[in-house]
């Protein structure tokens, strides 16, 4: 490698900050600053800053394992995947293609995810795939699609949330989960915007807020209808824009209006005075957003909760508006990348839904085999681990650690061990790894290059910036090792751009389309909002082609999986002012400039200068289509080009309180610590920042159970027990514990989780269950 700084972007969340690697004298790399990037200008957590702390060889895989008399041994390549394409075949003679198992994960590449997908379902011929962002976002992904006909977590860039006038975050935590985005909702404030944060805990968020609610956990459906209600009631509806741009308000209304203000209160603890005042912050600017993570997504209604706050933004006018809509900030590094490119249950490349036979065609074309011989859904990530050791009999598992990150982790982690073979590909011995009969070292972020999709739908390039140590390779070069083994011999390649090319053909006319996205583009443009269909920029918008199917992000068997007949949505038409500003704005990766247009108003043929990186005349298309920053600005990608209001009601969480487990428990992050820790707890400097698990309760709590700072308290749920320090603070309320999840071992948040599933996304409900607390001993 060359001795220079190499742009490229943050192995961990999914706002995806740009950085730069630059090769130290005396040898290893450094990150530092890249101010280049629009989203992060530079600014890095803590994270960020200490990234290249895992490319250590110290701390990381280095060569392949295998278990030999019980432990694992080193081994070399040939061994190790001989060993694994022996069981798989072996597996699959005895227990047929559904034995065996296939588990992604939100941070692999975009051509990982989708060569991971096309391995399961063209070399295993397995149904049974699935990764753990369902454990992300996979509500928010089901509700937007029911509303909108697509799910693209912001359906506008982050740099429009200093534009708009008031921001509801509800069950987010930038402070903690992605600090340098917290400048957008400074500069809002700056700008005479206002900030409404919904929190169970008073979080470094809500403390620059405006408004802090507090709701109970699992009670945010309910505080959404009441401020609905009190919408309606207070006559703040825009009724011209439910008219035109919306379907089913009656009825959606009208199961609002059963929620009384003071009905509300009740099961949510927030009195009725603020939620009026939310409302009035809420709907008194003409532009606001609604901004959902994982607070009330990780529920066993997390679709219909994140419904109940689309049906706000829907009565107010808020979506498809610029400055203004509903938005998920998805969690891991390629969150929305990795729920694109087929290696959900449900899906295939270009978000496709699995069942739609113009879909398998299309696909099973690129591919080059039946689409017949495709398997069709298979079981959901939290029911595939459950099936482990039973139907499934072995399992290939890539970049994920449910051992820590899965709920009811002691259950899921009998499971993995009852296993007849279990093979994992990792970049360090994760606990998941821990019990493999097989690991595969892999590289990593700067070691190979690839794409991702940050949160904001923008497709982004990370450049190799070092060479992986000797005895790694790519997560690519194994599948193409094992497909070869198990009779493949054509089909996955392992260089990245190639598998990207491909990815490309199967993405194109699909609602995710990257046809026009190039490895050249990525470069020059630093980044490309998709759909970015291949040819000129006239026809980008909502990102659904003809006679192509929106995506569902719902599994088949469930009655609320069809919310509606989407066949033969008509190509986008956004009208001239919306593809102006689409246009403007979408280029250059420099979503800002939408400032500069909105007063004036932009000509019509904005959208048709040429861009850095389009084709010239001869060689292609004249024009490149631009990319698409802000969707929905004329028509949302459902079949009649409105959005869907979906009547949705309060109901209880799976686990309520009762005697014997009187107290609820919710779970969330700490900014030192990146998901189930299996990075990040191996830099020095993070773990002195955040060296384990512990309990946060309220004074009030810890006077009743005698419980003073530092003091060991047991939380037990039905499912286990977990042991860590108290940490008493008035920013919880009395009713509820904290404990981040990041930790293995008697600290493991994840132990005492409950797995009930939302019937819609399948996304187990980590944010709430009843639980005890127990004083053990002195700290
Ligand atoms: Fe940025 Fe997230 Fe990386 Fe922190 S972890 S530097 S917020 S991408």
């Amino acid at each position: 490698m060359e001795n220079t700084s190499t742009p490229t972007h943050c192995p961990y969340c999914a706002l995806q900050c740009g950085m730069n690697i630059t090769p130290l004298p005396r040898g290893g790399v450094e990150v530092t600053e890249r101010a280049d990037f629009p989203v992060n200008r530079g600014a890095l957590c803590g994270k960020g800053r200490t990234a290249a702390e895992v490319l250590s060889p110290a701390v990381r895989l280095t060569v392949p394992l295998v278990r030999d008399g019980g432990r694992l041994v080193e081994a070399g390549w040939p061994e190790a995947l001989d060993r694994i394409a022996e069981r798989l075949g072996a597996t699959r003679e005895r227990y047929g293609a559904d034995a065996l198992g296939v588990f992604g994960g939100g941070g692999l590449t975009n051509e990982k995810a989708y060569a991971l997908g096309k391995f399961a379902r063209v070399v295993l011929g397995t149904s049974q795939i699935d990764y753990n962002g369902r454990f992300c976002m996979s509500s928010a992904a089901a509700a937007g699609t029911r509303a909108f006909g697509l799910d693209r977590g912001l359906p506008f860039p982050l740099e429009d949330v200093p534009r708009t006038g008031c921001v509801i975050l509800v069950g987010s935590n930038p402070a903690e989960t992605m600090p340098p985005s917290l400048r957008f909702f400074s500069e809002l404030r700056e700008n005479g915007g206002t900030l409404i944060v919904v929190d169970p805990r008073r979080t470094r968020t809500a403390e620059q807020a405006d408004l802090h609610l507090a709701p109970r956990p699992g009670t945010d459906l309910a505080l959404a209808l009441g401020l609905l209600h009190l919408v309606v009631a207070e006559g703040r509806t825009d009724e011209e824009y439910i008219r035109e741009r919306t379907t089913g308000w009656e009825e959606a209304r009208a199961a609002a209006m059963a929620h009384w203000p003071e009905y509300v209160e009740r099961i949510t603890g927030v009195p009725v005075p603020l939620l009026r005042e939310a409302v009035r912050m809420f709907c008194e600017p003409e532009a606001a957003m609604v901004l959902t993570a994982r607070g009330p997504e990780q529920q066993s209604k997390g679709t219909d909760t994140v419904g109940a706050w689309i049906n706000l933004c829907l009565a107010t006018g808020r979506a498809g508006r610029p400055f203004s809509g509903y938005g998920c900030l998805t969690g891991q590094g390629n969150g929305q990348g990795g729920r694109e490119h087929g290696q959900k249950a449900d899906q295939l490349p270009g978000y496709r839904r699995l069942d739609d036979p113009a879909a398998r065609r299309h696909v099973a074309g690129v591919w080059g085999v039946d689409p017949d011989s495709l398997p069709g859904p298979g079981r959901s990530a939290y029911e595939l681990l459950d099936a482990l050791g039973t139907d499934v009999r072995a399992l290939l598992l890539m970049g994920s650690n449910p051992v820590v990150s899965a709920p009811r982790a002691a259950h899921v982690e009998r499971r993995l061990r009852s296993l007849d073979f279990l093979a994992v590909a990792d970049v360090v011995l994760s606990e998941t790894a821990e019990l493999a009969d097989v690991v595969l070292p892999v590289t990593q972020w700067a070691e190979e290059t690839g794409t991702t999709t940050s949160l904001e739908g923008r497709v982004l390039l990370r450049r190799q910036a070092v060479a992986p140590p000797p005895g790694v390779r790519s997560d690519l070069y194994v599948l193409r090792e094992l497909a070869d083994r198990l009779g493949v011999e054509k089909g996955f390649p392992a260089d990245p751009e190639e598998v990207f090319e491909e990815l490309r053909r199967a993405s194109a006319g699909g609602p995710a389309d990257y046809s026009g996205i190039t490895y050249r583009r990525l470069a020059e443009e630093n980044g490309v909002f998709w759909p970015c269909p291949e040819g000129p920029g006239e026809t980008g918008g909502t990102g659904v082609a003809d006679g192509e199917d929106a995506v569902s992000d719902t599994l088949p068997d469930d009655p609320a999986a069809d919310p509606g007949d989407t066949a033969g949505v008509p190509p986008a038409r956004l009208t001239a002012d919306a593809r102006a500003l689409t246009a403007a704005a979408g280029t250059a990766g420099d979503a800002g400039t939408a400032r500069d247009v909105l007063p004036g108003r932009p000509t019509a043929d904005a959208g048709a200068r040429a861009l850095p990186g389009a084709p010239v005349a001869g060689s292609g298309p004249a024009v490149a289509h631009p990319g698409t920053p802000r969707l929905f600005l004329d028509r949302f990608a459902t079949p009649d080009g409105r959005a869907r209001f979906v009547p949705v009601v309060h109901r209880a969480t799976a686990e309520e309180p009762d005697d014997e487990y009187p107290l609820l428990l919710t779970t969330g992050r700490v900014v030192s610590q990146y998901q189930s820790g299996a990075q990040t707890r191996r830099v020095a400097e993070l773990n002195a920042a955040a060296p384990g698990p512990f309990v946060e309760l309220h004074p009030r709590l810890a006077a009743r159970l005698g419980a003073a700072d530092g003091d060991r308290l047991a939380v037990v749920s039905r499912r286990g027990r977990a042991v860590a320090p108290a940490r008493i603070t008035g920013a919880i309320r009395p009713d509820t514990v904290f404990m981040p999840f990041h930790w293995p071992g008697e600290g493991r948040a994840n132990t005492l989780t409950n797995p009930a599933l939302d019937p819609t996304s399948r996304m187990p409900e980590f944010k709430s269950c009843a639980v005890r607390v127990e004083v053990v001993g002195p700290a």
